[in-house]
């Protein structure tokens, strides 16, 4: 048996990491168990996700540090975003200008993903009371009643009051807990694969659903944006196939030459779309944390962002308790974060579920709903302002990227 920590936590992703360092600094000693190797998770490898990053998850890695370890020139702000049906020429627009309650003018930034992780990684590291443990898979977890012990394939155990999993939404620890998950397999993936573009992108990203396919163009900086492709899983290998030069002038024919003549760069990835939403989050003496808690559909951009906003409402509650040397593996605490992670995390989960469905629906009233949906929102002034107002406060979560809270806070919650 291992030397025991305050929190043992399965996965060194971005939720896990940032969360040991938000421990940290409440004053609990974390040790974080990854089943890959140090090396790989040192050197994190481009994995062609670029995530869209609101004004509060912002502001809590600026918090935690992770911000100030990532390279400034691989931050690229989104100032507006463009919704567009098939070849229907009404467009929704989202633009950070057109909102009275922030004077920023970017609705969020978009930063890699092994950037991310990188930074996380320093930022769990940089507290003394991280520990981190590789080569490490959890295949075992008991919880008794003063204490949860992880069992790893090597036979190796550690002990802890609390388990925290941040396994990723496939996590088998959630299992390990006896915690179901209902998924919905949409059936379809996403290709991504960066292209530069000779005309500049001005920070606005484009949603273009196709009939057959849907594209969405992240503005990234230099001349690039990053291509998703969203399609029926069938033909992802067809898309991952393509030359570089079939590639490119697909995307440039798709996003109707907007952008110019169009180069690829670098290589391609593919992820499978499956959301996940756990049917609960915490049990005695164990919580589970980012996607392994809520994994989104990436069209709205959530993931990370829900993830960051679970550490921040987790890492309260354990403070809390710590602070008044309670038991942090006690069931109330962990109970109040479930409440407030699904309150704020359900309804998007659900409404992003029915957007998918709805934008992905190639038969003809879906169609017509949605050519109508667009057109509604963009004409009708008080319509398309609410609408406008609550996407954009969802990016933006009511917050300068600098400032103090505001209300609502971030994705919607109220903040405390
Ligand atoms: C294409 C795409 C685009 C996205 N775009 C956005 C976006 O724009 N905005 C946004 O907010 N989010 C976005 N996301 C979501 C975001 O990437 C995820 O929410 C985030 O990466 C999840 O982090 P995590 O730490 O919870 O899990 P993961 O990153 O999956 O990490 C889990 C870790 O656990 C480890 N692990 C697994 N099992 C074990 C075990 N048994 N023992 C030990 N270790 C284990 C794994 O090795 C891994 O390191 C996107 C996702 C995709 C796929």
């Amino acid at each position: 048996m291992n030397e025991s920590s305050d929190v043992l936590i399965v996965g060194a992703g971005p939720a896990g990491l940032a969360l040991a360092a938000a421990l940290g600094d409440a004053g609990l000693r974390c040790i974080v168990l990854e089943q890959q190797s140090r090396a790989a998770i040192d050197d994190p490898a481009e994995d062609g996700r670029e995530i869209a990053l609101t004004h509060r998850a912002r502001r809590t890695m600026e918090q935690l540090g992770l911000w100030s370890a990532i390279d400034a020139a691989a931050v690229a702000p989104l100032r507006e975003a463009r919704v567009l049906d098939g070849d229907a020429p009404q467009s929704l627009r989202f633009a950070a200008r057109s909102t009275a309650d922030h004077d920023d003018d970017a609705l969020g930034w978009l930063v890699p993903n092994h950037l991310i992780r990188r930074a996380a990684l320093a930022a769990a590291l940089r507290r003394p009371t991280t520990q981190l443990v590789c080569d490490a898979r959890v295949t075992a977890l008991e919880r008794a009643d003063k204490r949860a012990t992880l069992t790893l394939a090597d036979g190796r155990q550690w002990h802890a009051p609390l388990v925290i999993a941040a396994d990723s939404r496939f996590s088998g620890t959630r299992r390990l807990a006896g915690i179901g998950a209902s998924m919905k397999d949409f059936g379809r993936s996403v290709v991504v694969g960066r292209v530069a573009h000779e005309r500049p992108n001005e920070g606005i990203a484009w949603e273009c659903f196709r009939y057959g396919n849907t594209l969405a163009l992240l503005p990234m900086n230099g001349d690039q944006v990053s291509a998703v492709v969203t399609l029926a899983s069938h033909g992802a290998p067809e898309w991952l196939a393509l030359p570089d030069e079939e590639f490119a002038r697909r995307i440039e024919s798709q996003s109707g030459g907007r952008l110019g003549v169009m180069r690829a760069v670098g290589p391609r990835h593919h992820y499978p779309l499956v959301a996940v939403y756990a049917e609960r989050f915490v049990a005695p003496r164990f919580a589970l944390i980012g996607d392994a808690a809520v994994g989104m559909h990436p069209v709205t951009a959530h993931g990370y962002n829900f993830g960051l906003y679970g550490v921040e409402v987790l890492a309260r509650e354990l403070q809390a308790v710590h602070a008044r040397s309670g038991d942090i593996g006690a069931l109330p605490p962990l109970l109040t974060y479930e409440r407030e992670h699904r309150r704020v995390t359900l309804p998007i989960y659900l409404g992003t579920n029915a957007l998918v469905s709805l934008f992905t629906d190639e038969r003809g009233p879906a169609k017509l709903a949605r050519q109508a949906v667009l057109r509604v929102a963009e004409h009708a002034p008080g319509l398309s302002t609410l609408i406008k107002a609550a996407v954009t406060r969802q990016l933006t979560g009511g917050v300068r990227a600098s400032g103090a809270p505001g209300t609502p806070g971030a994705l919607g919650a109220p903040s405390r």
